[in-house]
């Protein structure tokens, strides 16, 4: 049997920086990369639409992972370890300039992935493809191995090392295990709790024809809301629903909720969150004293588009082509209401084009945070997406990644 002193599985951004980092800290080691694809780094390659958001700026990390629906509070020790400020860092000393654009995401200069995956791949760590891993045994010294799942959530009191089985029925053995496999059925039988897998970060689809007749139109600064959650940021109205910063921001911390909804539920949009309903009320009124002779439906006093103020006013039934002086007080109450609290009705999701994550995995209290270990199990180590992680958009999902990633190695080579 070939045995290594390090298996990592999965060949991922979280896989590969350790196996990167591992190769720096520790050469003596002999550490092995089994993935399962034909390549390494399949998401970093096509992650920022090609060009690879690999963090996102930092000047406080207790304000950075508020970007972390779940995670966010076990990962303020390890991103004051390695955080962005290291990972521009090491990309930079690795060959790869970066730059930081105004909304704080952080690209390779040449604007593609391909840099990030070169520098990655430099290291020369051990990878080989089309190496599914099937299963995984602990080794004791006195039987052959035993299934982990077997053991449920005990806490192990052996340190054999592991048997890594393939799908092609090859048999490997490591003295530390680290699993960044992003995801998928095969965590389910590691002995750790596993919180529900929903995705997170998407877009969501309508029914109301007339809304998104609207496509295009971006409105900044809203606040949408579904039972129990909001969100407020910039939205834009497309040809199937709604998208934007405040959806993904909505479908990101509600990724749990919404799921149950089935993703049917009735949203609401606060057009103009800076103002109380009784405020967008009373600019109404000032408007219809000063011009009583325009016409209701024809440009909106709020400073929303004319074709969105046009289905507001129709949605509060209201005749667009009436003058102002003639709208009794119930219609500008009317029209308030539609301005700050529109009805959407969600009729389901699109996963997001841009970046697409899922929530849920390996349950965090479950795990050591100083070294990603498993409290359960020594010698297993857990890094990325496989852990119950994830984020808003912008370069975090991968900062989670890179993290945890050099914590694994850090802790697997000081051992
Ligand atoms: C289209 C897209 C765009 C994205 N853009 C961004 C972005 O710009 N910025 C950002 O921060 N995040 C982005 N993300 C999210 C980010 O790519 C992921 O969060 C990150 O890549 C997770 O890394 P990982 O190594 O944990 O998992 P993965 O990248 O999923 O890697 C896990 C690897 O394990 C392998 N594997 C799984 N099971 C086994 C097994 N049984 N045996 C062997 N190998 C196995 C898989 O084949 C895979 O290669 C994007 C995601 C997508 C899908």
């Amino acid at each position: 049997m070939i045995s290594s002193d390090v298996i990592i599985i999965g060949g991922g951004a979280a896989g590969i920086f350790a196996a990167a980092v591992l190769a720096e800290e520790a050469p003596e080691l002999k550490v092995l990369v089994l993935e399962k694809g034909a390549k390494p780094l399949a998401k970093v390659r096509v992650s920022g639409g090609g060009r690879c958001n690999l963090t996102h700026e930092c000047s406080d990390i207790r304000t950075f992972v508020q970007n972390y629906p779940r995670g966010g509070a076990e990962l303020i020790g390890p991103f004051h370890r390695f955080g962005p400020a290291e990972t521009i860092e090491w990309f930079e000393a690795h060959g790869v300039p970066l730059v930081t654009l105004d909304d704080g995401c952080v690209f390779p200069q040449s604007d593609t992935s391909e840099d990030v995956i070169n520098a990655l791949l430099k290291s020369g760590a051990d990878i080989r493809t089309n190496s599914e891993v099937c299963r995984i045994l602990r080794l004791l010294p006195r039987d052959n191995g035993a299934p982990l799942a077997s053991l449920g959530s005990k806490v192990w009191k052996f340190e054999g090392g592991f048997n890594v089985k393939l799908a092609n029925g090859e048999q490997l053995a490591c003295k530390k295990l680290l699993v960044a496999t992003g995801g998928g059925a095969f965590i389910e039988g590691l002995g750790h709790a596993i919180e529900p897998c929903v995705p997170s970060l998407f877009t969501f689809k309508t029914s109301d024809k007339d809304f998104t007749a609207l496509a295009g139109i971006v409105v900044e600064d809203v606040r949408v809301s579904a039972p129990g959650l909001k969100a407020e940021g910039a939205l834009l109205i497309t040809h199937g629903g709604v998208s934007g910063p405040a959806v993904l921001r909505l479908s990101s911390f509600g990724a749990r909720t919404l799921a149950e909804t089935k993703y049917r539920f009735d949203m609401k949009i606060n057009w103009l969150p800076a103002q109380s309903e009784e405020q967008v009320f009373q600019t109404l009124e000032k408007f219809r004293a000063a011009s009583p002779r325009k016409l209701v439906g024809t440009w909106s006093p709020v400073g929303l588009s004319s074709r969105l103020w046009k289905l507001l006013v129709a949605r509060a039934g209201v005749d667009g082509t009436r003058e102002w002086g003639a709208c009794p007080v119930k219609a500008l109450r009317h029209i308030a209401a539609q301005v700050s609290g529109f009805v959407l009705p969600i009729t389901g999701k699109n996963p997001h084009r841009e970046e697409f994550v899922t929530c849920g995995g390996i349950r965090l209290k479950e795990v050591n945070f100083q070294s990603m270990e498993s409290r359960l199990c020594p010698g297993l180590y857990f890094a990325g997406e496989v852990l119950d992680i994830d984020a808003l958009t912008g370069g975090f999902n991968l900062q989670a990644a890179w993290t945890t990633g050099y914590l694994a190695a850090k802790a697997m080579a000081a051992d």
